[in-house]
């Protein structure tokens, strides 16, 4: 089960991958991820990146297609993995193709999480996150017990800078620009599957689940 989840940031692409991954055992690859605890481990790859990710641009393509073929080649992408936030641009979609093509495989399903633009700035703006466990909150429909605490573990929550009103304006035009046409790419490739975001949680694993099981 080879998926990648396209659709603009905030939504809702991590949190469905989580569960995804929780339900059929494959590895969730979140490139965000690798780069937000690079930078908590203090790594160069960390520091690079977070230049860019502060103004909500893109991080070069050659920095990130490395990372992510290093990571597929990996024995637990065996049964399968869910890409999150990768490819974002036509080099890396092509890249993506070419490694997969290396390894004997292809990519099964795009998932494309369709959410208005609004609606992602009011996601994105009140969300919280946990500096601890990584555990992602929403302060108006998913609010944590305790203001500034993570229920799971107790860590501190914090609103990622990224997540600030500016800079998500910026992440959504980077998004227009370079990610927007790859919904188009897949299109022409058969591969898209088109999902209603702005439903309910329950509801949008529905759809996914629908997809992978048909
Ligand atoms: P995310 O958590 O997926 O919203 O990613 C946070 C930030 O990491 C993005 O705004 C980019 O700066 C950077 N990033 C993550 N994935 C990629 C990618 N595939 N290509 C370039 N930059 C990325």
């Amino acid at each position: 089960m080879n998926l990648v989840l396209l659709g603009p940031p905030g939504a809702g692409k991590g949190t469905q991958a989580e569960r995804i991954s929780a339900l059929y055992g494959v590895p969730h690859i979140s490139t965000g991820d690798i780069f937000r605890d690079n930078l908590k481990r203090g790594t160069v790859l960390g520091r690079r990146a977070k230049e860019y990710m502060d103004r909500g641009e893109l991080v070069p393509d050659e920095v990130v297609i490395g990372i992510v073929r290093d990571r597929l080649a990996k024995p637990d992408c065996e049964k399968g993995f869910i890409l999150d936030g990768f490819p974002r641009t036509a080099a890396q979609a092509d890249a993506l193709k070419a490694m997969l093509a290396d390894l004997g495989k292809a990519i099964d399903h795009v998932l494309n999480v369709q959410v208005p633009e609004e609606a992602v700035v009011e996601r994105l703006t009140a969300r919280r996150t946990c500096r601890s466990c990584g555990k992602v909150y929403h302060l108006v429909f998913d609010p944590p017990a305790k203001e500034d605490t993570c229920d799971a573990c107790g860590g501190e929550l914090y609103c990622r800078d990224d997540d600030k009103e500016e800079t998500v304006r910026a992440r959504l035009r980077e998004y227009e620009d370079k990610t927007s046409p790859l919904i188009a790419y897949y299109e022409g490739e058969g591969l898209l599957r088109n999902i209603n975001g702005a439903a309910e949680m329950d509801e949008v694993l529905r759809a996914i689940r629908d997809i992978i099981e048909a």
